[in-house]
């Protein structure tokens, strides 16, 4: 069966490319799928702009739309583990991780069937008995969608339900490293009912389907989730033709750790902060600031927790971390290993490729702690994506804030403490899009998603991921036309 969708129909490359698709555990080749060029991802791009112009999607009452997305959360659970396998396939998370990831979508989906029918229009007082003002929403148009390997389902959903919800049509792009659980998602859009050339697929190399996604004048809107160099690529290509744009970036976030704290739950908290899904979360706590009087205590038993991770193959029961994504990523992170070292972090534990036979063939990585880091070091300030803890020390609050705000990211941050009000005004103080008070990590469709500075721009989840798919427009009608007479010739 082909991989592309365009225009209600599935169908391979224009020209017969195809990609292999690799499990990261054991490097073999599980899949092939069709590999769009530029002349695939032009035509969805042209069938998602006939679909929005010419379809009835964008006019259909938004209780019709609301029912898709509820359809869609429906076959999301009915195909939950078939869904989840693909995913630790494709990634190499483990089976569990892979399962919340189905559950959070399908969360996604019915918290937008709900928001997308709350209505926001408004009218608004103009101080004119004659006059009726409105402000009224409606879809942007064609909106590119473009997501990372990390979370591939679960960041393009967050993308899909309010796009479609809000009367969008849309072309999705996942990575070409993990494509295969947002083809899915694409024949449950079918299923459930989305008309031809609503919704378009194309898998690809970024830089192949890139120009045409980003920069072609019937795009309206692109959403892209991944690295700063590709953010920045992304935002200059549809500056061109001034689309809108949402670039959801990288982290470098920072675990902020009291002494008050009960020591035990501030490692278990530092350690799933900055080692689930080997680190490859865009808000993972990599970098752990600690007060100095507990740092010795609380690095010692995050190396020693950090050592008994279990590794392996993410669809056996008890494994509790998978590998790196590819072979190219784990180079990416062993050159940040290299760096510390060399930079003259103390290695404390990991910076290297695990022992065990059994993982001689997948892309794994051990869990790295590097203690006696300064704010002065690329491996403190740079994103590593992987499973790698920087460590620096404070002493007061106001060094604590400072360094937890050192960083031109601005993604997400924690502060552990159990003073109330210290918690609040650290919290208060940092500058990122997420703060976590006691707590590493969780988040909820209700709440919204993003970065400051350089982590990105707009925002995903909650009320504002979906304002960020509609435009305003406001309508003024006068019920008593009569001149203006402003001119008097
Ligand atoms: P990339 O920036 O390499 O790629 C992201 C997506 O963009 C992929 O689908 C990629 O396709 C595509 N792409 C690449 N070049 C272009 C182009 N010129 N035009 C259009 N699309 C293009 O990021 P990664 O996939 O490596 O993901 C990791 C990054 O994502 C990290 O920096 C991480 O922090 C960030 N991220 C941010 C999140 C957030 O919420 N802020 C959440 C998750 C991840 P292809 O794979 O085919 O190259």
């Amino acid at each position: 069966m082909p991989d592309l969708f365009v225009a209600g129909r599935w169908r391979s490359a224009a020209a017969g490319g195809t990609r292999d698709v690799v499990n990261p555990f054991d490097a073999e080749v599980f899949a092939v799928v069709d590999e769009a060029a530029a002349e695939d991802a032009e035509a969805a791009v042209l069938a998602a702009r006939a679909a929005f112009d010419e379809g009835s999607w964008a006019r259909a009452p938004v209780a019709e739309r609301a029912a898709l997305l509820d359809r869609v959360a429906d076959l999301l659970q009915r195909d939950r583990e078939e869904i989840a396998r693909t995913e630790t396939l494709d990634t190499g998370k483990t089976l569990a991780e892979s399962r919340i990831d189905v559950d959070d979508v399908t969360a996604v989906f019915r918290y937008y069937a709900r928001e997308g029918v709350v209505e926001v229009d408004r009218t608004v007082d103009v101080g004119r008995p004659e006059v009726v003002s409105r402000v009224v929403h409606h879809a942007v148009g064609v909106c590119t969608l473009i997501a990372p390997w990390n979370y591939p389902l679960l960041q393009m959903s967050w993308k899909v339900a309010p796009a479609l919800v809000a009367g969008n049509t849309v072309v999705l792009k996942p990575s070409e490293v993990t494509p295969l659980t947002t083809v899915h998602l694409v024949r449950l859009l079918e299923e459930a009912g989305a008309p031809p050339g609503v919704v378009n697929l194309v898998l690809g190399a970024g830089g192949a389907v890139g120009p045409a996604l980003t920069s072609h004048p019937a795009v309206d809107l692109v959403s892209f989730t991944g690295g700063l160099a590709t953010g920045r690529a992304i935002a200059k290509a549809a500056a061109e033709t001034v689309k809108r744009v949402t670039v959801e970036l990288g982290g470098k976030n920072p675990n902020i750790v009291f002494a008050d704290v009960d020591l035990d739950v501030a490692i278990d908290t530092a350690l799933t902060g900055v080692f689930l899904h080997s680190g490859q979360v865009c808000s993972s706590g990599t970098r752990l600031i600690v007060e100095e009087s507990i740092a010795d205590e609380l690095v010692a038993g995050v190396v020693e927790r950090a050592r008994r991770i279990r590794f392996g193959n993410g669809l056996e029961d008890g494994v509790e971390s998978g590998p790196l994504v590819s072979a190219q990523h784990r180079e990416k992170v062993e050159g940040y290993v290299a760096l510390g070292q060399q930079e003259g972090a103390r290695l404390l534990t990991g910076g290297r490729r695990p022992d065990d036979p059994v993982l001689q063939r997948g892309f794994f990585h051990e869990p790295t702690v590097f203690d006696d880091c300064d704010r002065g070091m690329r491996i403190v300030q740079e994103e590593t994506f992987g499973p790698i803890l920087t460590v620096e020390r404070f002493r007061t609050e106001e060094e604590a804030v400072f360094l937890g705000n050192d960083t031109t990211y601005g993604l997400a941050g924690a502060v552990q403490t159990l003073d109330v009000e210290r918690g609040e005004r650290v919290a208060g103080a940092l500058r990122h899009g997420t703060v976590w008070i006691n707590d590493f990590g969780p988040y909820v469709p209700q709440a919204e998603w993003g970065g400051q500075r350089m982590s990105g721009n707009g925002r995903e989840l909650g009320p504002a991921g979906l304002a960020e798919y509609r435009e305003t427009k406001h309508v003024w009608r006068t019920t008593r036309p009569a001149a203006p007479g402003w001119f008097r010739g």
